[in-house]
C-alpha cells in the first residue's frame, strides 16, 4: 500500500479518501486527485489505488472500455510487482501464483496475464513509476526489472 501511496506521489496525483455511492474510486485529471472509498476490503483497495493511478499514468478523462483496460494493465504492473511475484524466472506461472499465494485480485491477474507480452509497456511502467516510488519510500528494488 505504502508503494502505491509512493507511486502516486512520484505521478504528482494527490490521493485522499473519501465514500462514494456507486463507485469505489475516481480519478480526477484536471485536479490530478485519486479518491478512494474508504470502506472497502485491503484487496480492493489496493486493486483500486492501482487501477486509478493507472488512469493517472495515462491523464485518462473517461471511462471508456479501452481506458479501463489500460489502467488494469498499470495497476497489474504496479501490484503484481509490489507483490514481490514479479520475477524473470516466474513469468509463466505467474498469475497462478499471484492468485494463489498473494490473493492478487483475478482482475489483476487477467491483466497481468494480458501484459505479460507486452514487456516494454511494464519496463516503462516500472522505470517511470516504480523504481522512482520505490526508491522514495526507501525500499530495496528486489527481483529484476524488464
Ligand atoms: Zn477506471
Amino acid at each position: 500500500m505504502e508503494q502505491l501511496f509512493a507511486c502516486a506521489e512520484v505521478l504528482g496525483v494527490e490521493v485522499r479518501h473519501s465514500p462514494m455511492e456507486d463507485r469505489a474510486g475516481v480519478y480526477y485529471d484536471d485536479l490530478k486527485l485519486i479518491v478512494i472509498d474508504p470502506r472497502l476490503s485491503q484487496e480492493v483497495e489496493e486493486f483500486t489505488l492501482a487501477h486509478e493511478i493507472g488512469h493517472a499514468y495515462y491523464g485518462h478523462r473517461g471511462e471508456s472500455p479501452l481506458e479501463e483496460a489500460l489502467a488494469d494493465e498499470v495497476a497489474a504492473a504496479l501490484l503484481i510487482r509490489s507483490h514481490d511475484m514479479w520475477e524473470c524466472s516466474g513469468l509463466s506461472d505467474g498469475p497462478h501464483y499471484a492468485v494463489q499465494e498473494l490473493g492478487v485480485s483475478s482482475r489483476a491477474v487477467e491483466a497481468y496475464t494480458r501484459i505479460a507480452s507486452k514487456r516494454s509497456l511494464l519496463g516503462r511502467i516500472h522505470n517511470e513509476v516504480l523504481r522512482p516510488a520505490l526508491r522514495q519510500i526507501g525500499e530495496p528494488q528486489r527481483g529484476c526489472f524488464l
